[in-house]
């Protein structure tokens, strides 16, 4: 590749302040409501038009690795969508712009400032390989935003890596990645007509966990259109508005634009091929549409960054325990098919994971100071990531991070230095 060399340049300091969150997923809201509620002048910065991050841009509203010892901001999330009547009566599957409404309520109650349609590119790091600013462009050109302490929530590991962290991808060896999916949102199907396709079957549609995916993927590759993920879900939101997740993109990579694209437009074109189909079937499905997509089509692995501490599988197998534990996970491991040419579907690859702890070590960069990490980017291997990427762990790990983020700002030392006992719960 030929490469140029840009001009050097001046860029403003848009803003001095306490703890910087870049990325408003599920991790990044936490992140950043535990440390403006801690007292720190806190910047939340996101990519998109709205905070929420896989369950608004993603479209894929639903909390996975629920457990009765959640609690704190994620039961928050929770009840405030139960409140709004926002959460569907089968599992926990949400309305995308309830979320989105309040995500941003309880962010500017808290205190923190926004800065949507802007995005993380680069960092400035001193003589003490600390990170001093995050770069970012937007339509307000190139700005600089300063602080002690960064949290990196882009789920990516954006930040980390621009800042020089150490990270790995995939599994070993290999660098093989979980597919992406493309999530519709549709509607025009009635619950009680198609309800053993659904998420909200009842145990008399049938006895196994899976048997509606295999009968939605079953009238799909009868329809014409065979799924790319062999265990195609409808998940009901409420009334007749369904989330549905049934596109597969193997062998691309989240962090390469090319790759995001191409997924992109044939994620699109597949579902929307298959609402066509499901419509000629006609009966229940003869009204079937689409209502939206993803804006940003979901992305289940991409880096890890180093950390203090790496979460393996060998944890979730012990069911480890640690004193500085930033939350308990109980998610199984849930690997999405890499090779399509051994199964489209997911499975645990004969992992029996106990609930483990996540230390808050895991949420620090090694390689850099002043960086912490929270949600799918952290530090742990392929398998270990498997199961703790999802959101009911997600959320945890970012309050985790916010409350030690404002502590090290407030007292004038790197997260590393500030104990565990002094801040979490
Ligand atoms: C298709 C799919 C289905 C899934 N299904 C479920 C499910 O049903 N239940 C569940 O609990 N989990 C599910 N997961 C896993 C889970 O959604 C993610 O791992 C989770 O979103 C992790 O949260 P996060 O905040 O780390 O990342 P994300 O949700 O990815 O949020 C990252 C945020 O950072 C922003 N961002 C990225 N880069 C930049 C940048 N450079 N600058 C500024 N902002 C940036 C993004 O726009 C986004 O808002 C699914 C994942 C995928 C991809």
């Amino acid at each position: 590749m030929t490469a140029i060399t840009e001009a050097a340049r001046q860029t403003p300091v848009a803003e001095d302040c306490d703890v910087v969150v870049c990325g408003g997923g599920p991790a990044g809201v936490a992140a950043a409501l535990a440390a403006a509620r801690a007292g720190a002048r806190t910047r939340l910065i996101e990519l998109h038009g709205s905070l929420g991050g896989i369950w608004t841009v993603g479209r894929m509203a639903f909390v996975c690795g629920m457990h009765a010892s959640k609690n704190g901001i994620l039961m928050e999330i929770v009840n405030g969508l139960k409140a709004r009547n926002a959460v569907g009566l089968s599992g926990l599957a949400f309305d995308v712009e309830e979320t989105k409404l309040l995500l941003e309520e309880m962010c500017l109650e808290a205190g923190v400032t926004i800065r949507l349609h802007t995005r993380v590119v680069d960092t400035i790091r001193n003589a003490e390989n600390r990170i001093t600013c995050a770069i970012t462009e937007s339509k307000s050109g190139r700005e600089a935003w300063r602080a002690p302490v960064f949290i990196d929530c882009t789920g990516d590991g954006d930040l980390g890596a621009r800042a020089g962290c150490t990270f790995s991808v995939g599994r070993p060896g290999s660098g093989e990645t979980q597919p992406m999916s493309f999530i519709a949102v549709v509607t025009g199907i009635e619950l009680e007509a198609i309800r053993q396709f659904t998420n909200a079957r009842r145990p008399e549609d049938g006895q196994s966990r899976i048997s509606h995916k295999k009968r939605l993927q079953t009238l799909l590759t009868e329809a014409g259109t065979p799924p790319s993920y062999s265990h195609p879900t409808l998940f009901h939101i409420h009334d007749n508005l369904f989330l549905m997740m049934s596109n597969h993109e193997y062998g691309m990579s989240g962090i390469d634009a090319d790759h995001l694209t191409q997924s992109t437009l044939r994620g699109r074109t597949e579902v929307h091929a298959q609402m066509a189909a499901l419509r000629k079937v006609g009966g229940p499905w003869k009204d079937i549409r689409i209502v939206a997509t993803s804006d940003q089509i979901g992305v289940r692995e991409a880096r890890r960054i180093k950390g203090r501490y790496a979460v393996t599988v060998d944890d979730l197998v012990s069911g480890v325990r640690h004193p500085d534990a930033a939350t308990r996970c109980h998610f199984c491991v849930d690997v999405h098919a890499t090779n399509p040419a051994k199964g489209k579907g997911l499975g645990n690859e004969g992992v029996k994971a106990k609930p483990y702890d996540i230390p808050i070590r895991a949420l620090i960069a090694a390689d850099v100071d002043g960086l912490m990490m929270a949600g799918r980017c952290i530090s742990g291997d392929f398998l270990a990531h498997a199961s703790y990427r999802v959101t009911a762990d997600a959320v945890p790990m970012g309050e985790a991070a916010g409350k030690v983020a404002a502590a090290a700002a407030r007292t004038d030392r790197l997260p590393q230095d500030v104990p565990w006992d002094e801040v979490g719960k």
